[in-house]
């Protein structure tokens, strides 16, 4: 049963995994013409540590944190990049990745999807999976404009690496700037350290893929500051890893559409400022791979029952990014509590969503 998976980022490729594991055959294209493999430092906390164990991954991501107690007990705190290399590399042998091609219509019928690329042949797949991102062309084919579903919170973040600490201050938020931040962290004994920073600002309009433009909208942003900052713009234009967006949240009231499916930012994103983009996107890969699984290969059973499994987390990871966005106006560090009441006690905020196991039979059981 062949499924088309479009993005691979951490979500792409971790469903690109499970999706194989459980005897799918699933086809990743990703519009860059190689691996995005960069960003900053992502947070991998929860369940999602449960998931990395389940793809016998878990040792590994631990010898590459980047900082011991990132967060909260057995958190951890990677580069993108390294996390993304992991996943490429246990899914490469088996997976078919399609670099620099994107899609260009979906076309569903009872008994497949038709899928055009703009560069390559069409082929049909049995499903689509949009793991592209928070401006998912897959999302607008399948279910309208992004304005429709794509809530900004009033904060830009652009991320880049530095060639060591440079002196600057560890882990601290920079403070006294009214609207703005800076995070300095210094990795692996402060030799590379990566640098974000944040800026209010409605919405604003650019071209997402002309990066020298994005840098004179952070460097418009940040002029006149002192302190650490030109230092940090001069690095930020000579940096390789430059990354910048809005952080923005999804909100949709399904994630599916006939044989089109979501994940992750694509379809539930709960902004960068929340921290747990990557944890979400390894938790509803596994959920939504097991689920199709357990439902062999019927879509709509197991469409319905990943959503029903995700709701209330993503609900949860929502709100945790939405007071994040609260705390960044109120000039406060990012992090929100890590507890919450639910009922009569109190529930650690990353163990909403309990995993369950999902045998690997669908193999056994395809065709039907
Ligand atoms: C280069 C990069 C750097 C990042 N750096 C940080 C960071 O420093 N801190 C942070 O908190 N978050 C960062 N993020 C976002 C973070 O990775 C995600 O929020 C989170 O990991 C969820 O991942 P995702 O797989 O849903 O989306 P993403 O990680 O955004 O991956 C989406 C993938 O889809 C691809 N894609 C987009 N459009 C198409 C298309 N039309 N066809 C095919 N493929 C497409 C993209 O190139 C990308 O590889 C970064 C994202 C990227 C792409």
């Amino acid at each position: 049963m062949d499924v088309l998976i479009s993005g691979a980022g951490v979500a792409g490729t971790a469903l690109a995994y499970w999706l194989r594991h459980h005897g799918f055959t699933p086809t990743v294209v990703e519009r860059a013409p190689r691996m995005r493999a960069s960003g900053g430092v992502v947070g991998l906390r929860g369940e999602a540590l449960d998931v990395l164990d389940r793809m016998a991954l878990l040792e590994r991501i631990q010898q590459l944190n980047t900082r011991l107690g990132a967060c909260g007990d057995g958190d951890l705190a990677v580069l993108r990049g390294e996390l993304i290399g992991l996943l490429c590399e246990a899914t490469r042998q088996e997976v078919e990745y399609v670099l620099g091609d994107s899609i260009a219509s979906v076309e569903q019928d009872p008994a497949g999807v038709r899928v055009t690329f703009e560069r390559g042949r069409p082929r049909r797949f049995a499903l689509v999976a949009g793991a592209d991102g928070l401006h998912s062309h897959t999302r607008s084919l399948a279910f309208g404009p992004r304005e429709r579903f794509v809530r900004h919170l009033g904060i830009y973040t652009a991320t880049f690496s530095l060639p060591g600490h440079l002196g600057l201050p560890g882990s601290d938020r920079l403070p006294g700037m009214p609207g703005k931040a800076a995070d300095i962290l210094g990795i692996r004994d402060d030799a590379k350290a990566y640098a974000a920073l944040h800026f209010a600002s409605g919405p604003l309009a650019y071209d997402r893929d002309d990066v020298a433009q994005h840098q004179r909208i952070v460097a418009g942003q940040f002029a006149g500051e002192g302190g650490p900052i030109p230092l940090l713009l001069a690095e930020m234009s000579r940096a390789q890893d430059f990354f910048f967006d809005a952080n923005a949240q999804v909100e949709m009231c399904h994630w599916s559409s006939g044989r089109v499916v979501l994940l992750e930012d694509a379809g539930y994103c709960a902004a960068q400022i929340s921290g747990l983009g990557a944890s979400q996107a390894l938790i509803g890969a596994y959920v939504l791979a097991g689920e199709l699984a357990v439902a062999g290969g019927e879509h709509p059973a197991a469409f319905a029952a990943y959503e029903r499994e995700m709701r209330g987390f993503v609900a949860e990871h929502q709100q945790i990014g939405r007071e994040g966005a609260d705390r960044f106006f109120m000039g406060m560090p990012a992090q929100a509590p890590d507890v919450i009441a639910t009922g009569t006690r109190e529930t650690a905020r990353t163990h909403l969503v309990r995993l369950k196991d999902y045998a690997p039979s669908f193999a056994a059981r395809w065709p039907p």
